[in-house]
Order: structure tokens, then sequence, then C-alpha cells
């Protein structure tokens, strides 16, 4: 695998949609034709160009800039060099993918079979492609960060998020993938070989730092998880401030396994009831808070006499544990209540990696591949029959995307050459 680090640094490729190959090779002829259709193309993007941190070049390239032809895979490439700073800008018409000699079209059927839970394997039976060749192409993709491609789709970053950690296993060890959700999108999808606070804080801080570069004044106001405790203490350690909820459903669905040896009738009677209670708390709008506090109390008391004096103990213990995540989430209306987005991300993605052997690779690149799936999640449009058919998780999310073809969408987003800063006042 290429070092990812100088890759970062290197990389001013930039895709660009020539509608078709013969647009492409006709403008090859004409320098002044081909600059200016470059340009046209990155202004209706609305987006500038990765100069050198040093250049005052204003992020655009002029009629003016160098350029040179290169021969890549038998096809005839241009690289524009900026005059001011000499960045070089590479600039591959969409029917390339870069450093592949795969043609798009290929790739786009392997990606799709994948993103609908086919093996690497079958995928590669289908598109007469190695599986290592899929596993790549999903890891250049991912090189770009969440981060970059959201906002490039004009997301505003996340206010309120959702945070947890799939489990999964890598050869005989367990595995967690460190995830943030915000509605339909997937902003973070990590990778740590341990379930501590210190590993899960250094995989979300990856979300924190690219987040708070991309708009210094970022807050989190809040942030719904759980409850488990690694996951609660690392969003405080990077969020300080944010309001911590803990998930209603989850609540619901752990509330009879605190039942310890009592009839499956009584256990059911008593989840219909902390159901309604929880339910009936969200329902009032005010005194919402105070409300709760005086119905786990009597709720408490009510388990106490149908499930006997231990289970009534327990209840209330775990009350007292859990009840500030759950007001949390009462006191704001705009917090999330339920993680059920989080979950079907989860249940998405690890339906692919469950398919993908090489992922469980030691010396793979997990991060890249995992960032690589979590872009087809956001990008790749639901079925047409599907809720929100034909949209992809972006546009649900009120993002804008490129062009209305998601494969081509993928490969310009991850464009390295693109630069998402604001504008410049001189411009
Ligand atoms: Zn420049």
């Amino acid at each position: 695998m290429r070092n990812t680090a100088r890759q970062t640094r290197d990389n001013r490729t930039i895709t660009v949609d020539f509608h078709d190959d013969t647009t492409y090779f006709k403008l090859l002829d004409d320098r002044k034709a081909f600059v200016e259709f470059v340009l046209a193309f990155l202004l209706a993007l609305g987006f500038q160009l990765k100069h050198k941190a040093t250049c005052g070049g204003g992020g655009h390239l002029t009629r003016h800039s160098h350029y040179m032809r290169v021969r890549v895979g038998g096809v005839t490439i241009w690289r524009i060099q900026c005059t001011t700073c000499k960045a070089v800008f590479t600039i591959l018409p969409h029917f390339i993918l870069r450093y592949r000699q795969m043609r798009p079209e290929v790739a786009r059927d392997a990606l799709m079979a994948i993103h609908g839970g086919l093996s690497l394997e079958l995928c590669a039976v289908i598109g007469h492609i190695s599986p290592m060749a899929i596993y790549r192409l999903v890891c250049a993709f991912g090189h770009q960060s969440l981060v970059a491609v959201l906002t490039r789709c004009g997301l505003p970053l996340p206010t309120y998020v959702l945070a947890d950690e799939k489990h999964s296993r890598c050869l005989a060890e367990n595995v967690y993938l460190p995830t943030i959700v915000s509605g339909r999108v997937i902003w973070h999808l990590g990778y740590t070989k341990e379930a501590s606070a210190a590993a899960f804080t250094q995989s979300y801080q990856e979300f924190q730092r690219a987040a708070s570069q991309h708009e210094p004044s970022y807050r989190v106001r809040g942030v719904l998880t759980d409850g488990f405790d690694s996951t609660t203490k690392s969003m405080r350690t990077l969020f300080p401030g944010a309001r911590l909820g803990f998930c209603l459903r989850h609540a619901l669905n752990k509330l009879p396994k605190k039942l310890a040896a009592i009839a499956s009738p009584v256990r059911q009677s008593l989840r219909v009831k902390f159901h309604t209670l929880l339910y009936r708390a969200r329902q009032r709008k005010s005194l919402r808070v105070f409300t709760l506090g005086q119905r786990l109390r009597h709720f408490a008391d009510h388990v106490t006499q149908k499930a006997g004096v231990a289970n009534g103990e327990c209840i209330r213990r775990w009350f007292q544990d859990k009840k500030s995540g759950w007001y949390a989430v009462l006191e704001d209306p705009q917090m999330p209540a339920m993680s059920t987005v989080l979950d079907q991300a989860h249940n998405a993605i690890d339906r692919k990696l469950f398919m993908m052997k090489y992922f469980h690779h030691p010396g793979g690149s997990q991060a890249a591949f995992l960032t690589g799936l979590a872009h087809l999640y956001n990008l790749i449009p639901y079925q047409r029959r599907a809720q929100n058919g034909g949209q992809c998780g972006v546009e649900v999310e009120g993002g804008r995307l490129p062009t209305s073809d998601w494969m081509l969408n993928l490969q310009i987003l991850t464009s390295g050459g693109y630069q998402c800063a604001p504008v410049p006042p001189y411009h």
C-alpha cells in the first residue's frame, strides 16, 4: 500500500466531468478551451483548488498557468501548474480512476455490489477484477476524510450527534468501530482494538480535529449514546459542555434483562409500563424532567411489588445511574432521543464487513477501508421503492451534489486537489 502521509501531501488530483469522452479528446488539442472548461466546472461546483499554504493566487488557475501533457495508461492527461505557488494539479477526466487501470463503469458495478452486501470475492467474479483490486479501490476513496467530503456537499457540521461503537472481529480479536452519525449520514467511522475510553477518545478525536480545522468555532451541543461508560467518558473529554443523553429505546430494551427470576408475563407487563412511562415523559412539553424523576420512583416501587425487593433495588440503582442521561434527552427538544439511524448505519456496515476477509487482514489499512465504505453509505442512492428512494443520505440531509451520478460524485468529492476553505476576503 502507498504511504498515506505522502499521498495526502502530494495529491492535487482533481476529477472533472467532461460529460463524454469525445468532448475531452476534442478539448485536449485546444489549450485555451481546455482551461476554460476546467475553470467553468470549478465555478459551477463552487470548489477551490488546494494551492500551497503560501499561495496568494486566490485559489484559482488562470489561462496563463503553465501546463504540460502526460500519457497515463494510454490517455493524455493535463497537469496545470499555479504560476504563483508552483502547485501542480493533475486533471483527471471523469472516465479515469486515479492510479487505477479499472474503468469507472467496472468500479461502479463492483462498489454497488459491495454496498448491496455482496462479498469481495463475488463482486470480483461479476466484475472480472481481483478482490484485492476492489479492496484497494475502496481504500483509495477512503483517503479523503468524511468531514471533507460532507462539507464539500454543503452540509453544516452536525450540532447534535449520535455516537456508538460497533463490535466486530479481526481474526480472533475483538475490534471496535467508533461511529458518529447525524441523521442519514456517517461523519466518522474509526477502528480501535480496545474498548477503553482512551482508545475511543483517540478515534473520535479524528472527527473533532477535522471538524475544528474546517470551522474553528465548531461546538457539539448534544450527543446521544447508549450509556456505555467508555463512550460517555470520551465524549465528555472531546466535547466539554455538550449535553450527554442516553438512548431511550436502548433503556427500554435493557429493562427486561435487569429483572432476574420472574415469570415472563410479569417481565413483559413491566416493559410495557416502562415504555408508557418514557413515552409520556417525552409527550409532556413542560416539566418533563420533574415528571420523569417522580415517575421513575413510582416505577421502582411498582417493580418491588410485582417482582420482589431484589429486583426493585436493582432497578432503582440502574435508574440512579442512567437517569441524568434520560433527563438530558428530555430537557432539550432538539436532542435525538433514539439511536435508530445509527443502528441502521451499523447494520449496513456490518453486512459488508461480515463478507470481507480482507478486512481481517492485520496489516490492512482498516481506517481507509472503513472511511471508503462510509463514503459509499453516504453517497449511494437508496433503492427506488425505499423511503427517500432515489436519494442518497447526503441529499436527504439537505446536501448538494456535483452531478446526478453517484459514482462521479464519489470521484469528484474524494479528489485530493479540492479545498473547501471559506473564500478569502480578497476575492
Ligand atoms: Zn497557487
